[in-house]
């Protein structure tokens, strides 16, 4: 049986820790490795290894930092088929949408490979009598990021990629579920030039994380995954002094005007409902139809397109989605279609018992579709997390605005429409982080910065863009004075205030 270990210190490493966790083949539903989960004397190697090797990455000027960055990007494309497969074989989700996965990773590696622009300071010349003013952004040391299954490439990226090239020392402790991309991704760093130490991969669990969370070394915290540990995390992590943020769940709601242009909507809501097994934080679970004819013209149109969705094995080129990431998540999905039912709502396609022939053990739900969901049923407040599109019918704009705004999630939203007017009175009102206008996953470019509100992000900078590397980094201001000894008057300087 394969074991999957840490990357510590520029090599695999092992470790001390007996315990380990199963990782299996979503297509299949067999254990195909293990992984090691890292006790606390494993953390302490890697944060070691990373406090002495972040002093000399610290002061490796920012251009030649940059050029490691640009060496990975290289390294990205040229294994990236390598890399979409062994994330597919572990996540279940099929090859274009793991090749997504690594490419919004790069991008964002390609947003850090600017980082000597980035972390210039500002200066102001003669504040002063002879007194000149600059910042300068300093990286923080050594930092940690603990990460999802669902994105194992882009989401460990969108974090080490700006704390690394600003300069920190990074310990990635990702996802026990699919850990092999994130140590190749280690790999490939040090391919590309990265000296060791710098990026560590430290596999583990709860235990592993709360080693981290507790840790006087690590300065800083990003955190990807569900809310109620997401706020678990932020809390630990700040009451232990440390700079957190934390990314939670997701219910994100897909507006449709009556104007909307149907057939092109139908088509993204497929792809965003339904596109890796609805395992994305910005999937689009509810669809809110305005008006009574839009909410039967809409449902007519997604019903017969529901029809054509293949679900097959990841590596099925023509299959739309594959397998969800375990049987207990699968337990969990399909125990909350069990719930829309008791709740009332209308099970207008069941994805349950879904059986792919040969493959009767994967972890397969085939797309499911309810009508006439409320706000006050809990399978409208919970994240899913599955191939399920919940149709919670609103009468108005304004209800259709306050079902997003009111719900404990806000992370995304999208409305879909034909008019400019209506569109902006929504981009105004609505109280979610990411809005798409026509944009079904409104996923920030890499130089912007992705964030939701509410229980979707506890802590202050978003992830990635510019508030990446404020998250990475703290500024420092100088005020300097060196007075011209010939001009008397010039040296005239009190604190606090000058003459
Ligand atoms: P998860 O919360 O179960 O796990 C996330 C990370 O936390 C993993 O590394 C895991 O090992 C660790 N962990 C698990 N239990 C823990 C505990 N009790 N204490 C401390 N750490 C613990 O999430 P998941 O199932 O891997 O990922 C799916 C979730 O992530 C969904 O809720 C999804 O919406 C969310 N997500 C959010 C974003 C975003 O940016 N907002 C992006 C992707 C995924």
């Amino acid at each position: 049986m394969k074991k999957i270990s840490h990357f510590i210190d520029g090599e695999i490493y092992v470790g001390s820790s007996p315990r380990e966790s199963l990782v299996f083949d979503p297509n299949t539903g067999a254990v195909q490795a293990t992984v090691s989960l890292a006790n606390a004397s494993d953390l302490e190697f890697a944060v070691r290894s990373a406090e002495k090797a972040q002093k000399s990455w610290a002061r490796v000027n920012p251009q030649r930092r940059a050029r490691v960055m640009f060496e990975f990007k290289r390294l990205l494309e040229e294994n990236m088929h390598e890399l979409a497969a062994l994330l597919s074989s572990e996540h279940g989700k099929v090859i274009a949408d793991s090749v997504g996965d690594v490419q919004r990773g790069l991008d964002v590696i390609e947003f850090a490979c600017g980082v000597p622009h980035l972390t210039k300071g500002e200066a102001t010349q003669g504040a002063g009598p002879g007194i000149d003013v600059y910042s300068i952004r300093e990286p923080l040391g050594v930092v940690a990021g603990i990460t999802p299954f669902n994105f194992p490439a882009m989401i460990p990226m969108w974090m080490f990629g700006p704390a690394i090239a600003a300069g920190n020392a990074f310990i990635l402790k990702p996802s026990e579920r699919d850990p092999s991309v994130p140590l190749r991704l280690a790999e490939l760093m040090s391919e590309a030039g990265l000296p060791p130490g710098v990026l560590n991969v430290v596999q583990g669990d709860k235990e592993t994380v709360e080693a981290i969370l507790d840790h006087p070394i690590v300065q800083a915290v990003s955190f990807v995954g569900s809310s109620d540990i997401a706020q678990s995390v932020y809390v630990r992590g700040a009451s232990n002094g440390k700079r957190v943020q934390a990314m939670g769940g997701a219910k994100n709601h897909g507006i449709v005007l009556p104007d909307a242009d149907l057939d092109q909507t139908v088509s993204d809501l497929l792809g965003a409902a339904y596109g890796s097994a609805g395992e994305r934080c910005m999937a689009l679970p509810v669809v809110v139809p305005v008006g009574q004819d839009t909410a039967e013209r809409l449902r007519e149109k997604l019903v017969e397109a529901i029809g054509t969705l293949r679900v097959g094995v990841s590596t099925d080129t023509d299959a739309q989605f594959g397998p969800v990431v375990t049987s207990e998540h699968k337990k969990r999905v399909e125990s909350y279609i069990d719930l829309g039912v008791e709740e009332g709502a209308e099970l207008v396609v069941d994805g349950r018992g879904f059986n792919l022939q040969g493959h009767e053990d994967g972890f397969f739900i085939g797309p499911t579709l309810f009508d006439h969901v409320t706000a006050d049923m809990k399978s409208d407040q919970d994240e899913i997390f599955g191939p399920v599109l919940q149709m919670v019918r609103a009468t108005s704009l304004d209800q259709a605005i306050a079902l997003p705004s009111m719900h404990q999630y806000g992370n995304g939203v999208c409305v879909f429409t034909r008019s400019g007017d209506m569109a902006r009175e929504f981009v105004d009102r609505v109280k979610v982080g990411m809005v798409g206008v026509n944009v079904p996953i409104p996923v920030p470019v890499s130089y912007h910065s992705f964030g939701g509100w509410k229980r979707s992000g506890f802590g202050d900078l978003n992830q990635y863009g510019t508030d990446g590397i404020k998250f990475y980094t703290r500024t420092k201001t100088v005020t300097q004075r060196w007075p011209r000894t010939s001009n008397a008057n010039e040296n005239a300087f009190v604190m606090p205030t000058m003459k």
